[in-house]
């Protein structure tokens, strides 16, 4: 997908194509195996990635998953996809990505530390401050990053926050972090919504995924005035045309299941086609394909999650005259705030969470607008041009340093 990406692109930008050849493919890739002593006493050997795509720009930048589906070849188009993210958001940093292929919630607490510890041990040669910065991402959290910050930090004997972002606050994780993937994402609605004349007031939005990212997403567009009239996470979904309470969806959630809700339950493939005006993937890749892209209604599918759309079904959305707001740019604001922890660790200059959330409206309002006035420009859909707006600044990158 990110390669199919890359090359529709290219075909509208003027770069050399040994540029695009470099692109097209992570710079590098570690494979890790290690030892976790479960709960039981027994050894559990699980493997691991952390792939760095591009480092033209600055030090990589990414997150790292536990999910049982995680892949390499995943991990690998994950790090291409952090490159162009940061390349359109205009961060001084490259591309990279970790994971581990395991369901982190059949794991006792303890048996997650060690995972974590475990993991962070294992990549601690080809991470750092300045090298490669991890992050969260599907299914890892704050204490996961502060558990590696700390493993981190006790291998150099150093105190070393900017290794990591997305920590617990008192130990230096940003105001604002948390809620910055959504907020960011809500910000670039507001911002498509306007283009195509769609009041938010009132304006239906549906959610697949109820993870950090599609949960303060829906509630930030109820706070706007919007109805959130269908969500959904991997037990199952739930969908009230006249709305859903989402206080309670959010309590039968955090209490473990999310279905406890009501019996207002729908088949989750179902959450996709619903007639509504706002269409949020929050989840995995892949799930709008060439099969259920003619029956998406939406106006507007806003991409909290990365990869969900496969390319021939952006070919079907674009033909529609469905507004795709790509993941790359609708979902920036996670790393932007990560940007920003990780300069507030670096100067040790604390920020107040005003603060971060209006650096992150303008610095999306200032990415949506130049995606935007791109695609305009060239006659393209929002994804061409952002990947456009991002290669051209790596290649740009790559030509100062004499690579290409
Ligand atoms: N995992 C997030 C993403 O896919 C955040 C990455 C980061 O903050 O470095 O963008």
């Amino acid at each position: 997908m990110v390669q199919e990406q890359i090359e529709r692109a290219a075909e509208h930008l003027g770069i050399p194509r040994n540029a695009v050849e470099i692109m097209k493919r992570p710079k590098q890739a570690l494979i890790v195996h290690f030892p976790v002593r479960m709960d039981d006493g027994t050894i559990r050997v699980f493997e691991g990635y952390r792939v760095q795509h591009n480092d033209a720009i600055g030090p990589t930048k990414g997150g790292i998953r536990f999910h049982p589906g995680v892949t390499l070849d995943e991990v690998k188009a994950l790090s291409m996809w952090m490159t162009f993210k940061c390349g359109v958001a205009g961060l001084p940093y490259g591309g990279a990505k970790g994971g581990v292929a395991v369901d982190p919630h059949s794991l006792s607490e303890g048996e997650l530390e060690r995972l974590s510890r475990g993991y962070m041990e294992a990549v601690a040669q080809v991470v750092g401050p300045d090298k490669d910065i991890p992050a969260p991402d599907v299914y890892t959290n704050p204490q996961v990053m502060g558990w590696m910050m700390d493993t981190f930090s006790r291998l150099h004997g150093t105190f070393t926050p900017g290794v990591i972002t997305g920590k617990p606050v008192v130990i230096g994780g940003s105001l604002g972090r948390s809620d910055a993937t959504g907020r960011g994402c809500v910000t670039a609605i507001a911002e498509a919504a306007k283009d195509i004349g769609l009041q938010l007031q009132g304006a239906s939005v549906a959610v697949q995924g109820f993870g950090n990212a599609g949960r303060t997403a829906a509630k930030l567009l109820a706070n706007l005035g919007c109805k959130v009239v269908a969500v959904s996470d991997s037990k199952g979904a739930l969908y009230d045309p006249s709305g859903l309470d989402l206080p309670r969806v959010i309590r039968a959630k955090e209490a473990g299941n999310l279905l406890d809700y009501g019996p207002q339950r729908i088949d989750s493939s179902e959450l996709l086609e619903l007639d509504v005006d706002i269409l949020i993937p929050a989840a995995l890749e892949g799930v709008i394909t060439g099969a259920n892209a003619p029956r998406i209604k939406a106006r507007i599918v806003a991409e909290a999650a990365n990869g969900p759309t496969t390319p021939e079904a952006d070919r079907i959305l674009h033909d529609q005259g469905i507004m795709v707001i790509p993941d790359i740019l609708a979902n920036s604001g996670g790393v932007t705030v990560s940007y920003f922890e990780w300069v507030q660790n670096l100067t040790n200059d604390y920020w107040s969470e005003d603060e971060v959330n209006q650096r992150l409206q303008r610095a999306m309002v200032k990415a949506y607008r130049h995606v935007r006035q791109t695609a305009d420009q060239h006659q393209v859909d929002l994804r061409t041009a952002a990947f456009m707006i991002a290669m051209q600044r790596v290649y740009e990158a790559m030509k100062a340093r004499g690579w290409v």
